[in-house]
């Protein structure tokens, strides 16, 4: 009997999508200039509880002109946590700097900031207010965290050792817009965050980005960089090699009927991550846990099999839900391993090597109703039986 497949994580467009992008259609404002994309920003700022906010035309793009406008210059260094999409990593690259990869800590995944002190105290030599990695000869000039699969990172912890180091602070918050951390949203403390509205993160423009700061010539600057460097009014006159960044209003359309949705798709996901760990406590499965000072939005609910007890690996667990039409997701090769990045340095990289090996995505689409959730959860406890 063939059977409905269900999709790792695909976008829930129920709201008001068609008017908004209808109305800009019919007024023909469907570029990078109208009222919608200064609506979307000016929602998501006061959402997340940051002043600015540049509108991008992705997730990547927006960490790249994060990481241009903290001044991160050619042949820098940047920490970056190596349990992440390759993008955060892409990013350090388009500014001609290098990544220094950070491993993360085993219970929540985020990247593991005793590990940046410890390479920070030991390993660098401070002088004139810069830091210096002694092995590389390199100037370390910023950090990029991310807040993993919906969970916020330690960020308090790490802007107090980026304080020490002057360091400037990016946080990739692209998977976890909605997280709480310590009571305020995740993306409101860093010096410059970003997020993504891509296709399968929690609420979707298609294609679509933003970077947030309360830094008002930060933010000059990126909109500045997002449009061309454009420096008159009237005519085309560029100051610098500029970017081809800025969202469209057709896009921004869908963001801001899809904002309207935000806290419904938050609790639905929610959810979903508590059905999941009321009904898969098996032998051998653990999952992503939740800090005692965050509110993880599960964008993607993401268990560890340990092979021995549960009886088959994570990948041979993939394959057998594949089979029965069950689309699930190992976590991303960690990126001091990708051969994107040859010869970078990584500070530990154990606990993100043993997690690749083991830890499994399941579907979490803000649409998955009921009864395909229990298929899911059917499937993994028949596979260990
Ligand atoms: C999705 C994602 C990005 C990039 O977003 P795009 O909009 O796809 O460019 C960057 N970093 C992380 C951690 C992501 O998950």
């Amino acid at each position: 009997m063939p059977t409905e497949f269900i999709p790792l994580c695909e976008p829930h467009l129920a709201g008001n999508e068609w008017p908004y992008v209808k109305e800009c259609l019919d007024t023909g404002w469907v570029s990078s200039v109208g009222s919608y994309v200064n609506r979307f920003e000016a929602t998501v700022a006061e959402y997340v509880g940051m002043q600015h906010a540049v509108a991008t035309v992705n997730g990547t793009a927006a960490l790249h002109i994060a990481l241009l406008v903290c001044g991160v210059q050619p042949g820098d260094e940047v920490l970056v946590s190596t349990v992440t999409f390759i993008a955060s990593g892409n990013a350090v690259r388009y500014c001609g700097a290098w990544p220094v990869f950070v491993d993360c800590d085993s219970a929540y995944w985020q990247m593991d900031v005793a590990k940046v002190a410890e390479f920070l105290e030991t390993r660098c030599d401070f002088q004139h207010g810069e830091v210096i990695n002694r092995s590389s000869g390199r100037r370390v000039s910023a950090v990029m965290a991310v807040d993993i699969l919906g969970h916020p990172m330690d960020m308090d912890a790490l802007l107090e050792v980026a304080r020490r180091f002057n360091l400037k602070v990016v946080e990739d918050a692209t998977e976890s817009l909605g997280a709480r951390y310590k009571g305020g949203r995740v993306g409101s403390r860093a010096l410059v965050s970003c997020f993504s509205f891509n296709g399968n993160k929690v609420i979707t423009t298609g294609g679509g980005g933003m970077l947030l700061t309360d830094d008002e010539e930060l933010a000059r600057q990126a909109r500045h960089l997002t449009t061309q460097a454009k420096s008159s009014r009237e005519e085309y006159i560029h100051d610098q090699v500029g970017y081809n960044y800025r969202l469209t209003n057709l896009q921004a359309a869908v963001g801001c009927a899809q904002l309207e949705q935000l806290e419904s798709f938050i609790a639905k996901k929610v959810a979903i991550a508590r059905s999941y760990q009321e009904h898969l406590a098996l032998p051998g499965l653990t999952w992503q846990l939740q800090a005692p000072w965050a509110s993880s939005i599960y964008w993607l609910f993401t268990i560890v099999v340990d092979e021995a007890a549960f009886g088959m690996s994570a990948r041979q667990l993939r394959d057998r839900l594949t089979a029965l039409n069950i689309q699930s997701r190992c976590i991303w090769e960690p990126l001091h391993r990708s051969a994107a990045f040859p010869d970078s340095e990584v500070l530990g990289g154990e606990v993100a090597d043993r997690l690749y090996d083991t830890a499994l995505s399941l579907p979490s689409s803000v649409g998955l109703s009921e009864p395909q959730q229990a298929r899911v959860i059917d499937a993994i406890i028949k596979q260990c039986r």
